[in-house]
């Protein structure tokens, strides 16, 4: 049995990008699995430092994790400030980190350029907070997107660096996992780049029917082939790639001999899309609905996730500490 970790920033509510990257990974995963799945608070304070909404927003989270199917009988489910020694392992993690190598990381650098006014050292250090979540429990399995790739392959050289320092076999290398052969990436659906939080360009898990054809609809587009067989300009193919994403094959197939053909008519792959998009995502918005208002269930579920998670964090800790020389007296 392999322990799996995965985490969601409490940023804001979750998007389809957070599901089909994600978190429907992990639902398939959870059974065979020891699992662990966190509510990222601490990370959120990054970029998002807001005492009225930081609560609301794990409240919400926590909901669309529930709703999107993770079982708390059989996977540990947590908050990740409800599990200080995270912070501990962070802190020992900074003395191997290089600020180097954390201020050559992709993610890091595209936040200096979209918010040059607060760089601050959590944003630098954001892969070994991340690290110390995966190694707090020497998860050997991460289910994440594309765009943690870089962040993962930093958590093994922590780990690695670690292990070669104090002459130890201890942490384990976490791979990153899919159960497609590659990992995904869901783009916007305004031109360019991925759909996020962050980025402000969501379909969302709670998002109503009415909203998401709204909101697909206006997807970017070109003006058309013109050309048979001509290449996708970068707005049109990230269309086709979340329509590969949560279409029948068929669907997918007909709209690329259409495109191929320049009989293509954008407002019928959008509708199509949309409609496709609302069937993965309207079940889940209804359950997230009667999920969100059973505070009763809710508290349950994170007291007892982060009684599991506090538990196995603190024997990491303690290993981690002995192996440091950090001893009683
Ligand atoms: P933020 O903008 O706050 O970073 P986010 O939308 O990138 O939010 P995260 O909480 O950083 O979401 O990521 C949670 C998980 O969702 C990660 O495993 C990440 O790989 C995945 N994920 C996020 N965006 C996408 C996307 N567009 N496509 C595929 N996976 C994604
Ligand atoms: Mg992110």
């Amino acid at each position: 049995m392999e322990t799996v970790l995965s985490g969601i920033r409490s940023t804001g509510n979750l998007h389809l990008g957070n599901y089909l990257g994600a978190l429907k990974n992990y639902v398939k995963m959870q059974h065979e699995n020891r699992c662990f799945f966190f509510i990222a608070d601490y990370h959120s304070l990054t970029t998002h430092p807001d005492p009225t909404q930081l609560h609301p927003n794990v409240h919400g989270v926590l909901a669309e994790y529930l709703a999107a199917g993770i079982d708390p009988e059989t996977a540990t489910i947590y908050i990740q400030s409800d599990v200080p020694q995270v912070a501990e392992l962070y802190l020992l993690l900074n003395m191997h980190a290089f600020v180097g190598e954390l201020e050559r990381t992709a993610s890091f650098k595209e936040k200096i350029r979209k918010h040059p006014d607060n760089v601050n050292a959590g944003l630098l250090t954001y892969p070994v907070l991340m690290a110390a979540d995966i190694l707090l429990h020497r998860a050997t399995k991460v289910p994440v997107g594309k765009d943690q790739e870089q962040h993962l392959e930093m958590t093994r050289r922590f780990a690695r660096r670690f292990n070669n320092i104090y002459g130890v076999e201890y942490f384990p290398e976490s791979m990153p996992y899919n159960f497609g052969a590659e990992l995904v990436k869901i783009p916007g659906l305004d031109g360019s780049g991925k759909m996020g939080k962050s980025e402000g360009n969501g379909i969302y898990l709670a998002d109503e029917d009415a909203a998401i054809r709204k909101k697909v609809m206006k997807a970017v587009t070109d003006s058309g082939p013109t050309e048979p067989d001509s290449p996708m300009t970068e707005c049109v193919r990230n269309i086709f790639t979340i329509l590969e994403a949560v279409s029948t094959p068929d669907t997918v197939d007909y709209f690329r001999e259409q495109y191929a053909t320049c009989r293509i008519r954008y407002g019928d792959l959008k509708k199509q899309l949309a409609e496709d998009i609302i069937r993965v995502v309207a079940p889940i918005r209804e359950r997230i609905k009667d999920i969100y208002n059973d505070s009763a269930y809710l508290s349950k579920v994170v007291r007892e996730g982060g009684e599991k998670a506090r538990e196995s964090a603190s024997e990491t800790v303690a290993e981690v500490r002995e192996i440091m020389g950090i001893r009683p007296f």
